[in-house]
């Protein structure tokens, strides 16, 4: 007797009977979310309406497959784009279980408002726009709506909870085996004072030993993304999209500064025309149309970097909107945000910059992005010796940054190009309160330093042609007296200015001075120095890799110091002055950075010297004078008319650093009145144009003796 033959009610009975047996006594279905998806999944709105098509979004299939019940990963990170269909992702793998292996579940939101939005005007209508869920989860539109939202109940007397990571009440519920945790960077980082929400969700999961949880989110910040953290703790999988052209595989990242990735043509006059947008393969170089994105989708393969990371218990998968399938964001609407947020970057608002690398690129922000790598000066500096000149420094000068119980000196040395050499550094201990010539006085020995010639080289000697110190500090007024006695000596008393955007060295004004109870009207001439201008410069020099104009050379002897911490401490950090955007030079508190305040100093005296305007022939001068080099004057010559020819020669340009550059002013180096000051360079018999007998050490001990 079939089901058929029953009176009507019985047949129902049996019928019921049967669902039943299907939905709770059959072992979960080995049918992958991705499949499920494809087989009864309706999308409610939005250019895909319809059923789910899994060609659409291929690169979503894999995490899909992850999330699925016998998948053996118990994590799954999604660290995408906006706008990719990574929410979908949840809601395919939440309604694959409530029709197919029902069971408590719980979707986390950043606020127990984007939850209760979530629950009903996301969850809802999708749940309604899917047929195969009709009558599996109770659907009542009621007048208890406003609390209702909270827990839906699905069959088999269970329910999908809605939390918001910032109430910890909406995530205490009974024992999860399955959960979603959706915007996760956009979390508290302790919720209630009960600790990270992500932590009270997997609690409630402990006890499962078949957990699984979905952990979704476009990232944010470096060092404080969630989303970055998770995806690095996985195997970090990448959609390998083949080329149409060569059919080499590769990951479509933005590739700026390279020759490949997203590239596109500009006007004559420099304005973008996004409409030309192509991706240019990285292993062939041919330019890649947006329309054969299909077929690359299609073709692509998700590639852990990772591989069997966390145990082979965390999957991960990292996308960004270059993937975005035809139709949804093209990548000449990207060009067009790009453009638009380097402008807006250029004015001093970096928001639209970040937000393009977190929602397009979803890449994390990093906010230390125009600092200095310390540990990338330390891999290459150089073999050099501390307390002589490299060939190619022809300029020496010196910074000084005070302490209130020593002095910090840093000597430069810069060449064409301003290319530069940290030459020495001079730790004085002694307090700067106390007089040159006094006992414990840190003054007695800079003056020391200053006027000792520095051997070159060449096996000549040079002189620190200028020095700046600074006044910020506690000793203010004794910087102001020792500068004052040794202002013909090109000692420069310098101050941070106090607005940003200022020249490296600006103008003087004279300050009174009060010392040991007198005062001087007028007693000192303090420099502003545009303190965020020289780091701007300077960091970005510290960031080149070749060598050459502007490039940083430092020494290898000062590898085992912190030195080249102290020359990266500060970082670019985007701050808000006045209501406006802008980006800021900041050192981290409790940072020490005098080698970074010396450089700034030296470079400042560098300018005073005007460097800044210095042309091919002042370089050559100057090389003649403290290298010469006889069997390379064919190649000078050559250079000189280079330069001639290449540029007009601004004879106003030349009598103002003929005016400004000491060496120039007397032809025989630093314009130092003292009496006590070495003789010059220039009279240094060591300077011969053949190269000196034994060496540079020989030299420079000859040198002494004749000029002592
Ligand atoms: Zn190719």
């Amino acid at each position: 007797m079939s089901a058929r033959d029953l009176p009507a009610d019985e047949y129902r009975a049996v019928e019921i009977l049967d669902r039943l047996k299907l939905r709770f006594l059959a072992p979960p279905p080995l049918v992958s979310t991705a499949d499920w998806a494809g087989q009864y999944r309706y999308i409610a709105k939005g250019p895909e309406r319809g059923l789910w098509r899994n060609e659409r979004t291929p690169y979503l299939v894999e995490p899909m497959e992850c999330a699925s019940a016998f998948s053996p990963y118990e994590r799954i990170v999604l660290m995408f784009a906006t706008q990719l269909g990574k929410t979908e992702v949840l809601y395919n793998s939440i309604m694959q279980r409530i029709h197919t292996d029902p069971q408590d579940m719980m979707m986390v939101q950043p606020t127990l408002q984007d939850a209760q939005d979530h629950s009903g005007q996301r969850f809802l209508p999708t749940v309604q726009q899917t047929p195969v869920m009709q009558g599996l989860i109770s659907v009542s539109r009621s007048r208890d709506e406003s609390s209702s939202w909270r827990a839906r109940s699905i069959q088999g007397g269970f329910a999908v909870f809605f939390g918001g990571a910032n109430s910890a009440s909406s995530l205490a519920s009974k024992p999860l085996g399955f959960a979603v945790a959706d915007e996760v960077n956009k979390w508290p980082a302790d919720v209630d004072n009960q600790g990270p929400p992500l932590a009270l969700l997997e609690e409630r999961m402990s006890n499962f030993s078949r957990r699984k949880l979905v952990i979704a989110s476009t990232p944010t910040v470096k060092g404080a993304s969630v989303i970055g953290d998770e995806y690095l703790a996985s195997d970090r999988r990448q959609y390998h999209v083949p080329c149409p052209h060569c059919g080499e595989r590769q990951v479509l990242e933005w590739g700026t500064g390279q020759a490949w990735g997203i590239q596109w043509l500009k006007t004559p006059l420099g304005a973008a025309r996004p409409e030309t947008a192509v991706y240019v393969c990285r292993h062939c170089g041919a330019a890649i149309q947006e329309h054969c994105k299909p077929d690359m989708l299609a073709n692509g393969i998700w590639i852990p970097q990772a591989p069997g990371a966390g145990r082979g218990r965390r999957a991960g998968f990292h996308l960004n909107k270059l993937y975005s399938p035809l139709g949804w964001r093209s990548w000449a609407s990207l060009v067009e945000k790009w453009e638009a947020a380097q402008k807006s970057k250029n004015a001093g608002n970096s928001a639209p910059l970040k937000e393009f690398i977190n929602s397009s690129l979803a890449e994390d922000w990093e906010e230390v992005g125009t600092g200095a790598d310390s540990q990338a000066l330390r891999n290459r500096a150089e073999d050099y010796e501390m307390g002589k000149v490299p060939r190619h420094g022809l300029l020496l000068v010196m910074g000084v940054d005070t302490q209130p119980d020593r002095l910090e000196a840093r000597v430069w040395a810069f060449g064409r190009g301003e290319e530069s050499w940290l030459v020495d550094r001079h730790i004085i201990y002694g307090d700067p309160n106390l007089d040159e010539g006094t006992e414990g006085s840190p003054w007695t020995r800079l003056t020391e330093v200053r006027r000792t010639p520095v051997l070159h080289a060449s096996g000549s000697q040079v002189l620190i042609e200028a020095t700046c110190i600074d006044t910020g500090g506690h000793n203010t007024h004794a910087v102001y007296n020792y500068c004052r006695h040794h202002a013909r000596s090109n000692v420069l008393a310098v101050k941070g200015a106090s607005q940003y955007g200022r020249p490296v060295l600006g103008r003087p004004s004279l300050i009174d001075i009060t010392w040991r109870g007198k005062t001087m009207k007028g007693g000192v001439k303090v420099w502003q120095i545009g303190t965020d201008t020289a780091k701007h410069l300077l960091y970005g020099r510290m960031r080149l890799t070749q060598a050459g104009p502007g490039y940083v050379h430092v020494p290898k002897a000062l590898s085992d110091t912190d030195e080249f911490e102290q020359m990266t401490a500060a970082r670019l950090l985007p701050v808000v002055v006045q209501g406006k955007h802008s980006m800021r030079w900041i050192t981290p508190q409790g940072k020490r950075e005098e080698a970074g305040d010396g450089m700034v100093y030296a470079y400042a005296a560098a300018c005073y010297l005007g460097i800044q305007s210095y042309r091919e022939a002042s370089w050559a001068r100057r090389e003649q004078r403290i290298a010469p080099q006889e069997t390379d004057l064919f190649a000078q010559v050559t250079v000189i008319s280079n330069d001639e020819a290449g540029e007009p020669v601004h004879t106003s340009a030349l009598d103002q650093e003929s005016a400004k550059d000491p060496a120039f002013a007397n032809g025989i180096g630093p314009a130092t009145p003292e009496s006590t000051a070495p003789p010059p360079p220039a009279q240094s018999p060591a300077r011969s144009s053949l190269p000196a007998p034994g060496g540079w050490r020989a030299s420079l001990v000859r040198s002494l003796r004749q000029g002592s």
